[in-house]
């Protein structure tokens, strides 16, 4: 009873869009800042999150606190619990799902490929069954990946190229993820917005990420791996800071039209949507330790190897002309700024090496 109670409370609604989103992965990097930024402007938003220790709990824990203080109650559960999440739906009218929680990483899929296919493949489809079964259904927002473009040569990378060669099976579960959503809004006139994400970071980011480990490991003055692609090319990726990425979640959720139901006949064809959220420019990863080294004030011991055939790839360019267009969608962060906001959490979070230390 307490329960249903704290799930209507987090899920009370003071604008009059009368918008009400279960967020996914809501105790995650991307979630937990969607999450507030929802909660700011007055929807009503319940969290759900497995909790799983892919990472640090502790920091999952961390956000969670964070969201409890602003009202966003966090169920914990598995997005592959089909029966708590019909209870969900049972009490609570979601007007749209903003589905975030993934097997995320690349590497990580070398020791544990059926954790991408259970949370990336198998979890999506629960939620898409729910959605579909749901009065009203409600419209979905996802997380893609950048990783669906492979090694694609042709940069910047649009949606309308070639994905058809994933580089991890992390990549595969996403690209999977795009074609079943395919099926969903085509036979259940569900309406379907997917977002392909480019290196998300900022505060309360991901400590299995570059930025995130690399900060870490200067500041304990220990040595860090720095790979460089063929022919001693530098890797580089599309940087993009979380806040932008979370104004992107909320346009993309503003923008998606409701659902049409089965078949989507009598109303005209539900909305089936893909966008690059990117930064679009790309920065090197020595730049990238650069402006680590000097916002830390320590000189990096480096390594520099060549990166290992593991699923990673070695340059990432959003184009986003077209969440532009639709979306309003404008990133303004650039690294240097991000990075610096990234820092100072860092050090308030984990304390100044020497002091306190929680990780
Ligand atoms: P994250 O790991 O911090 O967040 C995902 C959250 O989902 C975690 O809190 C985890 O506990 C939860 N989760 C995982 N499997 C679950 C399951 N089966 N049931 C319930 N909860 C589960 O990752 P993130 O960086 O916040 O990523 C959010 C989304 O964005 C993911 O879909 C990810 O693949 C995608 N993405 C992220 C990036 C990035 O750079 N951060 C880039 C591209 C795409």
């Amino acid at each position: 009873h307490d329960w249903e109670k704290r799930v209507r409370y987090s899920c009370r609604v003071k604008t009059e869009k009368g918008i009400v989103v279960l967020v996914t992965g809501a105790a995650g990097f991307v979630g937990s800042h969607v999450s507030l930024a929802l909660k700011r402007r007055g929807d009503g938003v319940l969290g759900l999150d497995n909790f799983n220790d892919y990472y640090d709990q502790s920091l999952k824990r961390a956000r969670q606190g964070l969201l409890d203080k602003q009202g966003v109650f966090v169920v914990e559960g598995d997005i592959n619990d089909a029966p708590l999440l019909k209870k969900l739906f049972d009490v609570v009218p979601f007007t749209h799902v903003m589905h975030l929680a993934a097997q995320a990483g690349v590497r990580y899929a070398m020791q544990n490929p059926n954790s991408y296919v259970h949370s990336n493949i198998a979890g999506l489809v629960t939620i898409f069954e729910i959605c579909k079964s749901a009065n009203p259904q409600p419209a979905i927002v996802w997380a893609s990946s950048s990783s669906v473009y492979g090694l694609n040569s042709k940069v910047p990378f649009s949606e309308s190229d070639r994905t058809d060669q994933p580089a991890s099976l992390y990549a595969a579960t996403k690209k999977a993820g795009e074609e079943i959503a395919h099926t969903y809004n085509h036979i259940y006139g569900l309406s379907i917005t997917g977002l392909r994400f480019f290196t998300v970071y900022g505060p309360w980011g991901r400590p299995d990420m570059a930025y995130f480990f690399f900060t870490k490991d200067i500041l304990q003055g220990k040595s860090i791996d720095v790979y460089q692609g063929l022919n001693k090319v530098d890797v580089a990726r599309d940087f993009t800071y979380i806040d932008d990425i979370a104004k992107g979640c909320v346009a993309a959720l503003d923008t998606a039209k409701k659902s049409t139901g089965s078949g989507g006949k009598k109303k005209g064809p539900a909305q089936l949507r893909i966008y690059n959220l990117g930064n679009t420019s790309p920065v090197s990863v020595p730049d990238l330790v650069n402006i680590l080294e000097r916002l830390l004030k320590v000189k990096a011991k480096k390594n520099i190897i060549s990166m290992p055939s593991n699923g990673d790839v070695p340059f990432t360019h959003a184009n986003v002309s077209l969440a532009h267009t639709e979306l309003g969608y404008q990133p303004t962060t650039d690294l240097q700024t991000g990075l610096k906001k990234f820092v100072k959490w860092y050090l308030s979070y984990y304390g100044v090496p020497g002091r306190i230390s929680k990780g």
